[in-house]
């Protein structure tokens, strides 16, 4: 049975943000594949007993099953669509009859502490739910739509204890470039990225490694997405007037050693978080760019000083998710290079050899017939050096960023990608959707 919460108020709708924001669309022949899961709750719906508590188990229990982001509960004329997002794509749980959607509605909002005699105005709550002894945090919105009152459900899971940088696709080389930078004392680490391509994720399974007794982890942010044991969280407050900029200030007070905030948004944050990583500070925050050579221009556009973002930043890190191939469907095939260049018109700059074993999978119940299961990250990284900090002094543009990053070795996210193609990890159809082939100008920009 779950417990209750203290009510929290969320800013966003919850089901439009964070690390499984929407993917974008992929292609008919996967469309095609993407039925509906088959779910406990939907055999229950179909028998004679049809209670709220139970129905609501089974649903939570079969999120969990497909390890589900999302609960979207949506009312249509005849019926209420049940909705999973998994790996960053909705697909079909089930289908709730009308005159059994009431009462799971209801008990839903009272979980929640929100009003049941509200109808027709938006609600955010959040309930801690604890399925064989894994507590699993939720945050609730309710809206009214034209045919009844949708409920969107974001878990916040347990995984993030689990997460290291391995696993969510880092390369040895790119490992030890972000280890380097976190060891020093002071100094400032980006992830930048749009949103749902998991920067925070990668920030925290870095808070996991440098987590350790005797350092003050303190962070910021919007919304707090996992609870770190032993780190102090802040949880963004427009109400209370409690904003990045406010919060970073008075955290810098409050001695910590290494300092999180869940986004530079504007030139104030950017300015405190650039001291604060001059000061003896450890700063690590995501920032909205495209990837990574666009991140120096736009700070420097919020009227961050060159000068003193080159004492400070340590590497900046771009990053996309695309979907893994499902392990228990998976095989490898040899295809040639004829046969890639119709999806990627310049494959030989990319595959060197006529005839390359790539991964494929035909789908099977473990992955709902999808044929992937899980994202990996693809990475960009630039580290700094002196030729770089020179760089920036000058005011460069994303080109110029680019044209250095390429010459000192980095690769871009879509080259990252293909090395996973190459593994059998993932397809060159999901990297196409995230990241776009560099052109022989630098880099080539990337998908947001
Ligand atoms: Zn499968």
């Amino acid at each position: 049975m779950p417990t209750q919460k203290k009510k929290q108020v969320v800013k966003k709708n919850p089901a439009e943000q964070g690390p499984s924001a929407p993917v974008k669309p992929v292609s008919p022949a996967l469309q095609q594949q993407q039925r509906s899961l088959s779910t406990q709750f939907s055999s229950i719906i179909r028998s004679a007993r049809r209670v709220a508590p139970e129905m609501i188990d089974a649903i939570l229990a079969d999120s969990l099953k497909y390890r589900a982001s999302d609960i979207h509960f949506e009312p249509q004329p005849k019926e209420v669509l049940v909705r999973f997002r998994v790996d960053g794509v909705l697909q079909e749980a089930g289908r709730i009859p009308r005159e059994h959607y009431e009462n799971i509605l209801n008990r839903i909002k009272v979980l929640a502490h929100l009003r049941t005699d509200e109808h027709f105005s938006a609600q955010d709550g959040s309930i801690r739910y604890e399925h064989e002894q894994i507590a699993i945090d939720m945050r609730i919105s309710i809206i009214p739509i034209l045919d009844g009152e949708k409920i969107a459900i974001r878990l916040l899971h347990g995984y993030i204890k689990q997460v290291t940088l391995d696993n969510l696709g880092f390369s040895k080389p790119d490992q030890e470039i972000m280890l380097a930078a976190s060891q020093k004392p002071f100094g400032m680490i980006l992830v930048t990225g749009p949103t749902g391509s998991g920067k925070t994720t990668t920030l925290y399974a870095l808070l996991n490694i440098l987590n350790r007794p005797g350092v003050n982890i303190t962070t910021i942010e919007d919304p707090v997405e996992y609870k770190i044991a032993g780190a102090n969280q802040i949880q963004v407050n427009i109400q209370t007037n409690l904003t990045f900029a406010k919060g970073l200030r008075s955290i810098v007070r409050q001695d910590p050693d290494i300092v999180l905030v869940g986004e530079i948004r504007d030139h104030e944050t950017a300015e405190i978080a650039v001291n604060a990583a001059l000061t003896g500070h450890l700063l690590l925050s995501t920032f909205h760019a495209n990837d990574a050579a666009t991140a120096v221009p736009r700070l420097l556009d919020m009227d961050v000083e060159p000068f003193l973002l080159t004492s400070t930043l340590e590497v900046i890190i771009a990053q996309r998710l695309v979907r893994k191939l499902c392990e228990e469907c998976r095989s490898q095939e040899t295809v040639t290079i004829e046969q890639l260049s119709k999806q990627l018109l310049t494959a030989k700059e990319f595959f060197p050899e006529n005839r390359i074993s790539v991964g494929k999978s035909k789908g099977c119940t473990a992955c709902g017939q999808t044929g992937y299961k899980g994202r990996i990250g693809i990475f960009e990284f630039i580290p700094m050096s002196s030729e770089m900090q020179e760089l920036i002094l000058k005011n460069p543009s994303t080109q110029q960023m680019r044209e250095l990053a390429r010459k000192q070795g980095s690769h871009s996210l879509f080259e990252d990608g293909i090395q996973k193609v190459q593994a059998g990890i993932t397809t060159l159809e999901e990297v196409l959707r995230v990241a776009e082939p560099p052109t022989l100008s630098g880099y080539g920009s990337t998908k947001k």
